[in-house]
């Protein structure tokens, strides 16, 4: 069975959390995307971030950066984990709608319009949610043409219903819990979620406490939140972008970033929990709970990777 993480949660500085990536093939995962930026820090960051895992992923046995489907399989095959890039809102193509090519031909399949701000090409979900600019239409057009998959999550509602009318293709939220479930900004509504999926989209659960429950990383309350999707908006549409960092290596500064940035990520919506997350060996103990709970073998597989590598098919 092919695992698919839609999404790793730590913020690309160093060969640190490059080495972390040995968390996600210890538990078998076949396919992680990596986050090379996000709003929060300047554009440049994600250039130097790309040339770091680039370089990162040549020279370490076991990764391979690939740019298919079928290099994922032949990855699989050949017992390595296949990695791909995603950015995190769109401060990244610094106002130029040229720089979603520059990006994808460095190896980056997916990205958000606003990182939980308003932006040049969206609104955010911690923001007023000024909806969908001229510029972020501009730069789905260019997605679509390209192949790059769009990402609602950390969007405004506005912005993401706006989006889905406005893509060709079918789009995700890559690692957006439902709100039904825990009432959370970062969350989404009914309404996102059956929209993402009538135009054959997916919506990735998410791992971090905060956004599970209100302190909150088991397994059986993520399941919680795939069983809810996949009663909601069924087996062909849910999947799981955990979000994972490691906590001992990397978390520590995660922290004081949010601490120290109370625009990115209001106390209200933060108050003063720490951030703690799912771990990539959960996948495993995700696909039994599921098997417990009398789910399908072949829903399993969907949601644990069938369902997102389905998108990459299309989209890619
Ligand atoms: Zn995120």
């Amino acid at each position: 069975m092919l695992i698919w993480d839609a999404h790793a949660g730590f913020e690309l500085k160093s060969v640190a959390e490059l080495e972390t990536l040995s968390a996600w093939k210890a538990a078998g995962v076949g396919f992680l995307s990596v986050n090379v930026g996000y709003d929060v820090v300047p554009w440049q960051n994600t250039v130097k971030a790309l040339s770091l895992a680039r370089d990162w992923l040549r020279e370490t046995d076991g990764y391979r950066l690939v740019e298919s489907v079928a290099e994922i399989d032949a990855a699989g095959a050949a017992g390595d984990m296949a990695v791909a890039f995603d950015i995190e809102g769109m401060n990244a193509l610094d106002g130029s709608v040229d720089m979603v090519r520059f990006y994808r031909d460095l190896g980056v399949r997916q990205m958000v319009f606003a990182y939980n701000l308003n932006n040049a090409a969206g609104g955010g979900c911690h923001d007023d949610d000024s909806g969908l600019t001229e510029f972020g239409r501009a730069v789905i057009v260019e997605m679509n043409e390209v192949g790059m998959v769009i990402d609602c999550s950390h969007c405004g509602y506005r912005t993401a219903m706006e989006a889905m009318e406005s893509s060709r293709d079918p789009m995700v939220f890559s690692h957006s819990n439902a709100r039904a479930l825990r009432d959370h900004e970062r969350n989404i509504r009914d309404d996102q979620a059956v929209r993402c999926a009538e135009i054959g989209g997916v919506v990735g659960v998410n791992g971090i406490n905060i956004f599970v429950g209100a302190d909150d990383t088991t397994t059986e309350s993520i399941v919680g939140h795939i069983d809810y999707y996949l009663n909601l908006v069924g087996a062909e549409h849910v999947g799981i972008g955990l979000d994972y960092f490691h906590p001992v290596d990397v978390g520590s500064g995660f922290e004081e970033t949010l601490a120290g940035n109370d625009r990115y990520w209001p106390k209200s919506q933060y108050p003063g929990v720490d951030v703690r997350c799912a771990a990539p060996s959960q996948f495993a103990e995700i696909a039994a709970e599921m098997r417990r709970r009398k789910h399908p073998e072949i829903t399993i597989e969907k949601v644990l990777g069938g369902n997102f590598r389905r998108i990459a098919g299309e989209v890619w």
